[in-house]
């Protein structure tokens, strides 16, 4: 988005132009996370990165770096980005543990080479020749890795449910239809280590019997596509997918699905409705997905950084990952950092971490001298959080304790300019645009819910229209059938739990 396929197709130009096509190998990992100071050219072995290099820098670096071997100092980063670079002090990265992002922007996505000699597949070899189905599940859940993608739900009791449900077939599903306006985390493990996500499958797949998985992804991830179409091709020429995987007797393939850009279809039921070609509508539970799934089959539904948490977990085991994060919570998690701080972009840091240690030491602290005033985070239906909060250790139940959730890892900082009110009212658009209208709580609930507060953002509320909105926004959330209705008044009340005042202020301005 910030332009670097062009760049990188205007330096294969120009390095041809030069005949140095042959002397300089060209390579597009994914995101170094560092979206703030792309796009970046890292050069090999000359321990060089350049930053926020734009088509008109490309000659430049050709000719200086290349032909005349001097560095271009007024693109230099003041580090180099290696793959030490988390060990460093750079305070971006200091803090940072990479387990889910562990190979993106170090290796070539669309080279199953690179993924091998980063221990890639390795821990599909462990679990295929050296440990029972049932073992592999006891590794997962003794690990506490829970759901990435909001729900938080241990995921090693998911693949034992799905297990322990009798029938001749069973799927697993990936669930990368990533639609939190602002969040990014999914997409950069697809662009940059759709390996992982493959080899995960594979694993989840041994250990729950299905031969047969689906990766539904968003239309509007044409990138991501791309690399998971390159993958799955060159893991079934290296026999790592189809009949008799590496020699065993274990038969898998994995087929791409698309969403059409419905939020709602990342909710597990709507997706699998959506896969079997009916509408995307969530649907009632029980039964759940591991009973009663795709096409009736018992499905065992991750999301992307789930799975790509597992071969790790597989490799170094589960004590490993259970010694990181905290007593209910554990490993790490991805955020997608974005609004008003200093560094955008994606950070992936321990369970546990405070908000304030990811806004002000990675994030850099609030843009143009401003103010902290809130942090949202859950994507548009997580509550916003103030400045008295930013201590609170990031878990599943300490966020939900402060009104807000963890999501599946949007991020957004606001300063002392936004108005709260207008924030709650552009995230509550939203849900109403992405209700899908079967139930009335949600469908009629969020629309009243969203004049009420284009009255007070127009001047002509009342006091006794703060009132409604808790009453009636209490009421939408316990009365909507799926995640998104139960969670779209969250900004709502959260802001006038938190800001009152600026409620208040509008209110008062009329008079
Ligand atoms: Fe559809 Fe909203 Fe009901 Fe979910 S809560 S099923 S999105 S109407």
């Amino acid at each position: 988005s910030s332009g670097s396929p062009g760049i990188a197709d205007f330096l294969k130009e120009e390095l041809s132009r030069r005949g140095l096509s042959e002397q300089v190998q060209i390579f597009q990992p994914g995101c170094f996370g560092f979206c703030e100071r792309g796009p970046m050219i890292e050069i090999h072995p000359d321990n060089t990165t350049y930053c926020e290099v734009s088509v008109g820098d490309v000659e430049t670096i050709v000719e200086e770096h290349f032909v005349k071997g001097n560095q271009v100092e007024r693109l230099l980063y003041k580090d180099p980005i290696t793959k030490e670079r988390f060990a460093s002090n750079l305070p971006f990265y200091k803090g940072q543990l990479r387990i889910a992002l562990r190979n993106v922007g170090f290796i070539a996505p669309e080279n199953i080479l690179e993924y091998i000699a980063a221990d890639g597949y390795q821990a599909l070899v462990k679990v295929l020749f050296h440990m029972t189905p049932l073992e592999v599940i006891e590794v997962i859940k003794n690990s506490g890795l829970r759901g990435r993608g909001g729900g938080g739900f241990s995921t090693g009791l998911k693949w034992e449910l799905t297990r322990k449900s009798e029938a001749e077939q069973r799927y697993i599903i990936c669930n990368a239809d990533e639609g939190d306006p602002g969040a990014f985390m999914d997409r950069s493990v697809l662009e940059g280590d759709p390996h992982s996500v493959l080899e995960a499958m594979l694993i989840a797949g041994s250990a729950i019997g299905a031969s047969h998985g689906f990766i539904y992804v968003r239309a509007e991830y044409p990138a991501a596509i791309h690399r998971l179409e390159v993958a799955i091709v060159q893991a079934r020429e290296y026999g790592l997918l189809g009949k008799g995987i590496l020699g065993s007797d274990f038969c898998f393939d994995i087929e791409l699905k698309y969403g059409a850009g419905a939020f709602v279809c990342g909710e597990e039921t709507a997706l699998i409705h959506s896969i079997e070609g009916a509408r995307g509508e969530p649907s009632v539970k029980p039964p759940f997905p591991a009973q009663k799934g795709l096409w009736g089959k018992p499905t065992c539904v991750n999301n992307v950084e789930t799975l790509a948490n597992i071969p790790p977990i597989i490799l170094k085991g589960a004590d490993w990952f259970a010694g990181i994060g905290t007593e209910k919570s554990k490993g790490t998690k991805v955020f997608a950092l974005a609004g008003k701080v200093r560094n955008v972009g994606l950070v992936e840091v321990p369970m546990g971490t405070t908000l304030r240690e990811i806004i002000f030491n990675m994030g850099g602290g609030i843009k143009n001298h401003k103010t902290f005033k809130a942090a949202q985070t859950g994507g548009p239906s997580g509550g916003c959080i103030p400045a008295k909060y930013l201590d609170t250790p990031i878990d599943y139940e300490s966020l939900a304790a402060i009104g807000s959730m963890m999501g599946s890892g949007g991020l957004i900082v606001m300063d002392e300019y936004d108005c709260m009110v207008n924030i709650a009212k552009f995230f509550l658009e939203f849900s109403v645009d992405e209700s899908c209208g079967r139930c009335t709580a949600c469908r009629v609930g969020t629309k009243r819910l969203h004049e009420i507060l284009t009255k007070i953002t127009e001047g002509k509320g009342t006091e006794d229209d703060l009132d409604k909105l808790v009453q009636l926004g209490k009421i939408v959330k316990t009365s909507s059938l799926c995640g998104l209705g139960q969670t779209a008044p969250n900004p709502i009340l959260s802001t006038i739990e938190y800001f009152r005042d600026e409620y208040l202020a509008h209110i008062v301005d009329k008079t």
